[in-house]
């Protein structure tokens, strides 16, 4: 039987291109292993969103071609669609080319090579992704026009996944032992915008009728359009988690309008306000871009103190990159890398101060926690305050009881800049 493996770089919502990639395939009789170097069909499905993920797609897919001698090079995604062409010229490795939305394509072009490789040896298999959580995608591309983003082009309009098809597969996941659920799109609260009389908050309700003990979690909502019942109902659902992710991306007027973003700082603040008096102890995470073109000291001072007196649990910042096709290309005022670097560390580090102080609140508290991963006696768990890989982890010692998956209480001990020690609570 030959065997594939998937390598996903990017986003949640690219893990979940690939899961379904991965589904179709394997029902064609292909085995999935986890290490490349054990596959007949070596995948990369790529990210472009900004500079450091196109460098690091290019990154992954030399080092595949380096093992590649009897095995075929498949790229797809993102990159794969913006730089087809210029892929397949300078890594000659490739062997074949799919932009987003091709699984049945990649699939046939699979099956057509299935018998002209030679059988490599037997090995052991793993799973995709842990067995504590999902990501779910609830839509497909996005309608908005932010100046400084790729993906509309790539990825097309704004398109709700139907409500059956999200259901089904979420109550599948949890019949399976899922104990979260996390919902991604570009951008969640357009969710059903296409659909008659459903929207977010009808499918946030029908998730909840499903009968497990499983949290659901909310990525990527676009900050003006958080409605106060939003809100009561992530408040008052057990199932829905108090952590919201809210990427703003500047927090200076000019600067916001210059990237096509709704909003202004004064509506942000107020909107925050809401939110947590709203959900008392949510945990709010944006991302915010550093070194848009024009942005003065004064613009990025405006944002220092936003930040500082928001106070935000959870903070990711991105160096603005120059990408082909957006409107932000061509603008005048170009930030310097140097420059940039500076301002991407003054932010990393006043959130590090901010985040160690929010982790030390929590010590000597009892929380729920899920178990993402074991190994001898340490066990890797997250709280609700964290969103797996973005945030920091709960680390557990003498936990060689514990099992992947598993649902526990635990005390905290110990805080980190971003990371928190516990210990099982019976
Ligand atoms: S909301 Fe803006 S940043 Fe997000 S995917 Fe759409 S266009 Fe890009």
């Amino acid at each position: 039987m030959r065997r594939f493996t998937v390598i996903t770089l990017g986003c949640p919502k690219n893990i979940v291109d690939s899961r379904h990639l991965i589904e179709l395939i394997k029902k064609e009789s292909f085995i999935y292993v986890e290490d490349f170097k054990k596959a007949d069909f070596i995948l990369i499905n790529t990210c472009c969103f900004i500079e450091d993920a196109k460098e690091e797609s290019i990154e992954e897919i030399l080092t595949a071609a380096k093992f590649k001698v009897d095995r075929k090079l498949i790229v797809f995604g993102c990159l794969a669609k913006r730089y087809g062409r210029e892929l397949t010229k300078e890594i000659p490795e490739i062997d074949a080319i799919f932009g987003v939305d091709e699984n049945e394509k990649i699939t046939e072009y699979m099956k057509q090579f299935r018998n002209n490789l030679i059988e490599s040896s037997k090995h052991s298999f793993y799973s995709v992704e842990p067995k504590s959580y999902r990501y779910i995608k609830i839509a497909e591309g996005c309608s908005r026009r932010c100046s400084f983003c790729v993906i509309p082009d790539i990825r097309g309009k704004f398109r709700s996944i139907t409500p059956d098809l999200i259901l089904r597969e979420a109550e599948d996941f949890v019949n399976s032992g899922i104990r979260e659920l996390i919902l991604v799109a570009q951008d969640i609260t357009q969710y059903g915008r296409d659909l008659k009389g459903y929207d977010l908050k009808s499918l946030l309700r029908d998730l909840t009728k499903i009968n497990g003990d499983f949290w659901i979690r909310l990525l990527y909502l676009y900050p003006t359009d958080i409605d106060e019942k939003l809100l009561e109902l992530v408040a008052t659902e057990e199932k829905i988690v108090n952590y919201l992710d809210i990427p703003m991306q500047h927090s200076e007027d000019r600067i916001l309008r210059l990237m096509g973003r709704r909003g202004t700082k004064k509506e942000y603040l107020k909107k925050i306000r809401q939110i947590r008096d709203i959900i008392p102890g949510v945990t709010l995470r944006s991302t915010f871009i550093v070194g848009f073109p024009t942005e003065t000291e004064e613009d990025f001072q405006g944002l220092v103190d936003f930040i500082e007196e928001v106070q935000f649990e959870r903070l990711g910042v991105f160096k603005y990159s120059k990408e082909e096709g957006t409107k932000a290309y061509n603008l005048k005022g170009q930030i310097p890398e140097d420059i940039k670097k500076r301002r991407y560390d003054t932010i990393m580090s006043r959130q590090s101060v901010i985040s160690l102080e929010k982790n030390r609140n929590l010590i000597n508290k009892e929380f729920e926690a899920i178990i993402d991963y074991t190994d001898v006696d340490i066990a890797i768990g997250r709280l609700y305050c964290h969103a797996p890989e973005i945030d920091g982890v709960l680390i557990l010692d003498n936990a060689n009881s514990l099992r992947e998956g598993e649902k526990i209480k635990t005390l905290i001990t110990e805080a980190y800049d971003y990371d928190l020690k516990g210990v099982p609570v019976k």
